[in-house]
């Protein structure tokens, strides 16, 4: 298809400015997906107000954004599993497919990864994304293009409760209420964990944590938490933690919290990149640490999980 289209680009630290440019063209195995709904994450905002992300900096013109829901409107001569028309949720991240990693099937490790608005390979803040047809998975009927889009961070949730081995039946705490917090929550519970704790220190997201089916909240700015799930818990514990919070304190708690032979998986990047751990307890209690980075192979799974709407508390939309 060719044409113009307006593009959102930071031409500058705290500065956007919508364009005039070029209509993608595809190769043989992309399609073309006309853009309905990109989330806003938080690496957007820090590349937004800072310019960089430890090593990755942006250098302008820019294209932010890579949380994309859309609908296919022309398709590579190479490709069957999708035609126009098609409602998509795209998968940001193209992987060279032959490295260590890739083979592995870890391919969230590959070295070469082409990520959009990851400088300096531009986003989706424009009206088209031409993008590899095997990263664009095909909405159901009862899943909308909203959700299309927030498929990236809920991706990031199961793939910290796949890292975790979340289970049925399983008792959990979760650090942080902000999207991944909640995103996490939600897997958690999709995953069959009969009861999920959530600690932040703001109450509006602790809500948003009870609506999307908290067992319980805790505000940790107000009581020990610590205390109240020893209370709830006993000496034991919880089976599993999520820390998405990025705070020493959090994942310090998460330490006291999980139960020995427990498991504690790290999502959150601390504002300094250092965070000190009990090490003495957590040898004692030989807790297993596990962390994530982004996901892998998860988008069809989030995808039926969000068609399947499994908890009845789960709203219609769970924009966070
Ligand atoms: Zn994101
Ligand atoms: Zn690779």
């Amino acid at each position: 298809m060719q044409g113009k289209m307006k593009q959102v680009i930071m031409e500058d630290i705290g500065k956007l400015k919508i364009i005039q440019s070029d209509i993608p063209s595809i190769k043989p195995d992309e399609v073309l997906v006309k853009v309905e709904y990109v989330g806003i994450c938080g690496s957007d905002l820090h590349y937004f107000e800072h310019g960089a992300i430890g090593d990755y900096i942006v250098k302008p013109p820019f294209v932010l954004g890579h949380e994309a829901g859309g609908t296919v409107v022309e398709a590579g001569a190479a490709v069957t599993h999708l035609k126009a028309g098609d409602r998509v949720a795209m998968e940001p991240g193209k992987t060279c497919g032959h490295c260590e990693f890739c083979k592995e099937g870890k391919y969230n490790l590959c070295p070469d990864v082409i990520f959009f608005a990851t400088p300096p390979v531009d986003g989706t803040f424009q009206e088209y994304v031409a993008h590899e047809a095997d990263l664009c998975f095909k909405l159901p009927d009862n899943v909308d293009t909203m959700e299309g889009a927030l498929i990236e961070p809920l991706s990031v949730g199961f793939h910290a409760a796949m890292q975790g081995d979340a289970r049925i039946g399983q008792s959990a705490v979760v650090f942080g209420a902000g999207c991944i917090g909640l995103v996490s929550l939600l897997a958690l519970k999709a995953m069959g964990a009969a009861e999920v704790y959530v600690v932040d220190v703001l109450d509006k997201r602790l809500n948003m944590a009870m609506k999307l089916g908290a067992t319980g909240v805790i505000n940790g700015s107000q009581v020990n938490a610590v205390e109240k799930i020893k209370e709830i818990f006993g000496t034991r514990g919880v089976d599993l933690a999520i820390e998405t919070s990025g705070a020493e304190k959090a994942a310090q708690q998460s330490v006291d919290m999980v139960k020995k032979g427990g498991t504690i998986v790290m999502v959150g990047y601390s504002a300094t990149g250092m965070v000190t751990l009990p090490m003495s307890n957590l040898l004692n209690k030989e807790i297993t640490i596990k962390t994530v980075f982004r996901y892998r192979h998860i988008y069809p799974l989030a995808i039926k999980a969000v068609a399947q709407r499994p908890h009845d508390r789960l709203p219609r939309r769970f924009g966070c």
